[in-house]
C-alpha cells in the first residue's frame, strides 16, 4: 500500500477518518466547508479508489485478455480480480454472472436488447412503476416500440410506497418483464424486491431491478433479492465513472443472444456468421473500462472494510435526524415514506414557491450541494404534480451535523427569496 493509501477498514465511529479518506471532501466551497448531499447522483472516492485507478494506469495498463506479455497478464488478472470482488460482494453465485457495462443505464438496455428482443412479442406487457428513473423507462419504451409491446406502470400510495394492490392487477400472463427500483432515487422509498419478484415469476414474468440507489447504500444479496437481473452503477458506490455491473442468472445469461457485437465477444468469425464467447465475455464486446473495473473493485474493498450494515445503518440515523429537522422547517413539503426505516438517504422536498433551483443556488453560496430538478423521474413528479425538487441524498461521509448546516440553510434561502 503506498502513502496515499487509505487503510481500508476505517470505522464510521471515527468520521474524521472517514472524511480524510475522501480528499475532495477536504476542500471549502464558496469559503465554507463543503457539504456533499448529492451522492445519489454521483458519490465521492476515496484515496483507496483514486490511487487504484493510478496505479494501473502508471504501473500495468494493457488490453486485457489478449496479450501473453507480463503487462497484459497482471491487467487481466486485476480486471478478473475487480468482477470476483464484485461477484463476492452480491452474493453471486459465480463470477461470470458479473457483467461490467458502462453503467446501470446500459446494464438495463443489455437486457432489453438480448432478452426483450428475444422473447417479448406484440401484446406483451412491460410493468414499471411510476417511480422509475428515466434508465428504467426509457429503455422499456424502445424495446417495447421495436416489439409492439405496452408498459404498464404500478401506482404509488400517499407516502410514496408501491401500491401492491395495483401491481396485481396489472400482473397477468402476459407480462413478459418487471423492471423496478430497489430505492427511489427521489422518495427514497425501498421497495420489497423479494415480495414482487416472487409475483411476477409467478405469472412467468422475467425480474429486473435497477439497484442504482440501492447496492451502494446497504447490504444486497442476489439470492435473497429473487430477481433475475440487478443492475447497478460504479460512480455512485465510492468507485469511478465509466463502470457499471449487470448481475443476471448464469442460466438466463447462457442462453442470451448478444448485445453489441465486435472483438472479444466471440468464439469464431466466418465471413458470414459468427460464433460467441461465453458469459461474460459474449456480452463485453470491444476494450472494456479495464482501470474502472479495477477501481471498482477497491471501491467493493473500500465498503467492505467498512461494512455494508454499519453504512446503512449510519445512513438509518442520518435519515431519522434528517427527517426531525426537516419538519421545523416552515413550508417544506418532503416527499416519500414518513417512517425512516421504509426509505433510504435520498430526501426530496420543495419550500413553499420558491423555485427548486433558486434554492440549489442559494444553498450552493453557503458551500452546501444539492440537487434540482426532477432527478431523471418525469413521471413521478407528474404524479407529484411539481415540475421539480430539490434533493439532499447521503452517503457514508455524511454527518448530521451537516444536515443542520442545511437546515440553517434552508432558514437562509427563506429570508433572501421567501
Ligand atoms: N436508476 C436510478 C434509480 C438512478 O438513481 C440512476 C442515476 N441517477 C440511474 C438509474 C442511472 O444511473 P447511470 O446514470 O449511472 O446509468
Amino acid at each position: 500500500m503506498s502513502s496515499g493509501d487509505t487503510p481500508i477498514s476505517t470505522r464510521l465511529s471515527d468520521m474524521a477518518a472517514v472524511r480524510e479518506a475522501f480528499p475532495i471532501l477536504q476542500q471549502q466551497m464558496h469559503g465554507q466547508p463543503l457539504i456533499f448531499l448529492d451522492s445519489a447522483a454521483s458519490s465521492q472516492r476515496p484515496h483507496h479508489v483514486i490511487h487504484a485507478l493510478a496505479d494501473y494506469m502508471s504501473r500495468y495498463h494493457a488490453n486485457v485478455h489478449r496479450g501473453v506479455y507480463w503487462l497484459s497478464e497482471e491487467a487481466t488478472y486485476a480486471y478478473e480480480q475487480a468482477r470476483e470482488k464484485v461477484a463476492h460482494f452480491i452474493g453471486a453465485r459465480r463470477p461470470e454472472e458479473i457483467i461490467f457495462t458502462r453503467n446501470t443505464t446500459e446494464a438495463i438496455n443489455l437486457v432489453a436488447y438480448a432478452w426483450g428482443d428475444a422473447h417479448v412479442q406484440a401484446g406483451d406487457r412491460i410493468l414499471l412503476t411510476l417511480m422509475e428513473h428515466h434508465s428504467n423507462i426509457v429503455a422499456w419504451q424502445l424495446l417495447a416500440e421495436r416489439r409492439g409491446a405496452v408498459l404498464d406502470y404500478v401506482t404509488l400510495d400517499a407516502d410514496g410506497r408501491l401500491d401492491l394492490d395495483s401491481l396485481d392487477q396489472l400482473l397477468t400472463e402476459r407480462t413478459r418483464i418487471v423492471a423496478f427500483t430497489h430505492q427511489s432515487n427521489v422518495l427514497g422509498t425501498i421497495n420489497p424486491v423479494a415480495t414482487i419478484a416472487a409475483r411476477a415469476h409467478a405469472v412467468g414474468a422475467l425480474v429486473v431491478v435497477d439497484g442504482a440507489q440501492s447496492v451502494p447504500h446497504m447490504p444486497v444479496n442476489v439470492a435473497e433479492l429473487g430477481a433475475d437481473f440487478l443492475a447497478f452503477s460504479g460512480h455512485k458506490m465510492c468507485g469511478p465513472t465509466g463502470v457499471g455491473v449487470l448481475w443476471g442468472r448464469y442460466d438466463i445469461l447462457s442462453t442470451m443472444h448478444p448485445f453489441l457485437g465486435g472483438g472479444s465477444m466471440i468464439s469464431y468469425v466466418d465471413e458470414q456468421r459468427s460464433t460467441y464467447a461465453d458469459v461474460p465475455q459474449r456480452f463485453e464486446a470491444g476494450t472494456p473500462a479495464i482501470g474502472e473495473a479495477i477501481a471498482l473493485g477497491a471501491a467493493v474493498d473500500f465498503l467492505n472494510g467498512i461494512g455494508m450494515d454499519a453504512i446503512y445503518h449510519h445512513e438509518q440515523e442520518l435519515v431519522q435526524h434528517a427527517l426531525q429537522q426537516l419538519a421545523t422547517v416552515p413550508n417544506l413539503t418532503l416527499y416519500g415514506p414518513r417512517a425512516a426505516e421504509q426509505r433510504g438517504a435520498a430526501l426530496a422536498f420543495t419550500l413553499g414557491n420558491i423555485h427548486p433551483h433558486d434554492i440549489a443556488a442559494v444553498l450552493d453560496q453557503q458551500g452546501i450541494a444539492v440537487r434540482a430538478g426532477h432527478h431523471c423521474t418525469q413521471p413521478l413528479h407528474r404524479l407529484l404534480d411539481v415540475p421539480a425538487t430539490v434533493r439532499a441524498s447521503m452517503y457514508l461521509y455524511n454527518t448530521a451535523d451537516e444536515l443542520d448546516r442545511l437546515v440553517a440553510g434552508l432558514a437562509h434561502v427563506q429570508r433572501v427569496l421567501g
